[in-house]
C-alpha cells in the first residue's frame, strides 16, 4: 500500500533530492508528517485535503503517515504540497512506474498549482540525481527549461499531475525556447563625456578585479559610472548564468518576465540596510544583496553612512567570497564573489576637492572621515580614484576627445582577463586582484628600474607594505591591458595614480 513519490528541498542555494513515503494504517484518521518538516509543510495538511477533495478524489478515513526521507535532513517549503497530495491520492491505484520522474508544486484549496521559490536550483539537485521528468507549475517552467537535459513537465491543477501519474494522461515536454534577454545595454559609457581617465581607472579595475573606492564631490557622476561597469565585465557562461539565477530563484526574484539572469548583476542597496538584508539569513535562510551581487558588482554609495554593524558583517564575507550562515546546526553557505565599488564623499561636508567651495571640516572630522572609509575593506579595495567635476565646456563640446565606449572597452577587459586565465591555470589564483603576498612575489617580478621607481614611492609617499603590494598588483593588470609580459616603469607610474589618499 506504501506509495514513493520523488521531490527535494532547499538547503542554501543548493538542494537535494527526498523521497516522500504515504502509508496508511488503522487508528484515528488524520495526516501524520515525520523526517524534520518545517512548519510551511506541516501546514501543508490543511491545504491538501480539500484540494484531494475538490478533486472528486476520497481523503482517507484511515490514518495517513507521511515519511520525508532522508530522514534526519531538515526540509522546507510549500512545493511538498504536490508530492504529499500524490502520495495519498496514488494509495491504492494503479501508478506508472515514477522512479526517474520528480514533483514539485504548492497546492491552493481549489487544486491550483502555484508557483514555487527555487524550482531552479531544485531541477538541479533532481537532473543530478538521474531524474528524467520534472512536473512542476506552469509558471516556474521557463525558469527550470534552462536546464538542458531533464524533461520539464508543466501542470496548472492537481487533477493533471494526479493524471499524470496514474498513467491517465501525458504532458508534453515545456519547449517554449529560452526567452532571449540579448537586450542591448541600454546605459553605456560612451554616454559619459569628459570622464576618460576615470573610465580607464574603472576599466582596469574591471580588468584585473581590484576593488574601487571612488572619491569625489556630490554630482561628478560616481553613480552613473559604477552602473555601467557590468556592461565592460565579460559575457557570463552558460553554468555562471545557471548559478547566479538559482541564487534568484532562492530569493523569490524571478518571474515569467524575467525567469533567467544573463547578465552580471549590478546591486546598490540603500545605506539603510540592515546587516540581514546585506548578508543574508532569516529563519528559512534567503540571500542577501552580496549574494545578490555574486559575480557582478556591489555597489555601496555614500559607505559613510552605513551602519557600522552593517560593514562589519559583510567584512569577512567579502573577503572570503562566500556567506556563511549556521541556524538549527545547519551550516548554509551562499556564494558571494562580488567586484566592490564605494563611492563617497571626500570629506563629511563634500567640498573638499571643490575650488569654488569652502571645506568646512575640521581636521578631526577629516580624519574619522578617512579612517571610516579606508578601514573596513582595506584588503579588498585596491584602487582609491579621485572623481573630479566635468568643466562645462567639455559637456557640450561632444568629440572634443576620444571617448571610449562599453563595447571598447569590454574587448580590452576581456583580452586581459584572458592573459590572466592563462598564467594563473592551475595555480589557485584567478585574477590579480586575488593575488596574495605569496603570488605577488612570484607574478610581479621587478626588474632593476622598476626597484628603485618602487623604493623612491616607497620613501616619499610613506606606504605601507599593503599598499606597496597593491601597487605591484594594479602594474601587473596594466601590463596586461598593454599586452606586457614585464611590468615596466610606465606601468608603476600608472598604478600610482590610483592611489589618491583623502589628505590631499
Ligand atoms: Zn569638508
Amino acid at each position: 500500500m506504501l506509495t514513493k513519490i520523488k521531490t527535494a528541498t532547499l538547503m542554501g542555494v543548493d538542494g537535494y533530492p527526498v523521497t516522500v513515503e504515504t502509508d496508511l494504517h488503522n487508528g484515528m484518521p488524520g495526516l501524520n508528517i515525520v523526517g524534520l518538516a518545517d512548519m510551511t509543510i506541516r501546514e501543508s495538511c490543511q491545504r491538501i485535503k480539500p484540494a484531494i477533495m475538490n478533486c472528486g478524489f476520497r481523503f482517507p478515513r484511515e490514518r495517513v503517515t507521511v515519511n520525508l526521507v532522508p530522514a534526519g535532513k531538515p526540509k522546507e517549503g510549500s512545493h511538498f504540497d504536490l508530492p504529499i497530495a500524490l502520495g495519498i491520492m496514488m494509495l491504492g491505484q494503479e501508478n506508472k512506474e515514477l522512479n526517474d520522474t520528480a514533483f514539485l508544486g504548492e497546492v491552493s484549496l481549489d487544486g491550483t498549482i502555484n508557483p514555487i521559490r527555487g524550482a531552479l536550483p531544485l531541477a538541479i539537485c533532481l537532473r543530478t540525481a538521474g531524474v528524467k521528468n520534472l512536473v512542476l507549475p506552469a509558471a516556474n517552467a521557463c525558469e527550470a527549461a534552462i536546464l538542458k537535459d531533464i524533461n520539464i513537465l508543466p501542470v496548472s491543477r492537481l487533477m493533471e499531475a494526479a493524471e499524470y501519474a496514474m498513467g491517465t494522461r501525458v504532458i508534453a515536454p515545456y519547449t517554449g525556447e529560452e526567452k532571449r534577454h540579448e537586450k542591448k545595454h541600454e546605459i553605456d559609457y560612451a554616454q559619459v563625456i569628459g570622464q576618460e581617465s576615470t573610465k580607464r581607472a574603472i576599466m582596469i579595475g574591471a580588468a584585473g578585479n581590484h576593488g574601487i573606492l571612488m572619491m569625489g564631490g556630490p554630482g561628478c557622476g560616481k553613480t552613473m559610472m559604477a552602473k555601467r561597469l557590468p556592461t565592460i565585465l565579460p559575457e557570463l557562461t552558460y553554468d555562471e548564468k545557471l548559478e547566479i539565477t538559482g541564487i534568484y530563484s532562492v530569493a523569490g526574484l524571478l518571474s515569467e518576465k524575467q525567469p533567467l539572469i544573463s547578465e552580471r548583476p549590478f546591486r546598490s542597496p540603500h545605506h539603510t540596510i540592515t546587516a540581514t538584508g546585506l548578508i543574508g539569513g532569516g529563519g528559512r535562510p534567503r540571500p542577501g544583496e552580496l549574494s545578490l551581487a555574486h559575480r557582478g558588482v556591489l555597489f555601496l554609495d555614500e559607505l559613510g553612512e552605513f551602519e557600522s554593524k552593517a560593514i562589519d558583517a559583510m567584512r569577512q564575507p567579502i573577503e572570503d567570497g562566500i556567506v556563511h550562515i549556521t541556524r538549527n546546526f545547519q551550516d548554509v553557505i551562499f556564494p558571494a564573489q562580488v567586484m566592490l565599488v564605494i563611492a563617497a564623499n571626500p570629506c563629511k561636508c563634500g567640498n573638499l576637492w571643490d575650488d569654488r567651495k569652502l571645506c568646512t571640516c575640521t581636521h578631526q572630522q577629516l580624519e574619522s572621515h578617512r579612517r571610516k572609509l579606508m578601514g573596513p575593506f582595506a584588503d579588498r579595495i585596491d584602487m582609491h580614484i579621485k572623481v573630479g567635476r566635468v568643466p562645462k565646456e567639455q559637456l557640450t563640446a561632444r568629440g572634443s576627445g576620444p571617448c571610449m565606449s562599453s563595447a571598447q572597452m569590454r574587448d580590452i577587459v576581456s583580452a586581459a582577463r584572458e592573459v590572466q586565465r592563462l598564467r594563473y591555470a592551475g595555480t589557485g589564483y584567478t585574477d590579480n586582484g586575488t593575488l596574495d603576498d605569496h603570488g605577488i612575489k612570484r607574478f610581479c617580478k621587478l626588474d632593476e628600474n622598476c626597484s628603485q621607481l618602487m623604493n623612491r614611492a616607497y620613501d616619499k609617499l610613506g606606504l605601507t607594505l599593503r599598499g606597496y603590494n597593491k601597487i605591484l598588483k594594479m602594474a601587473r593588470t596594466i601590463a596586461d591591458i598593454n599586452g606586457g609580459e614585464e611590468i615596466r616603469e610606465e606601468h608603476i607610474a600608472e598604478a600610482l595614480l590610483y592611489r589618491v589618499d583623502l589628505e590631499e
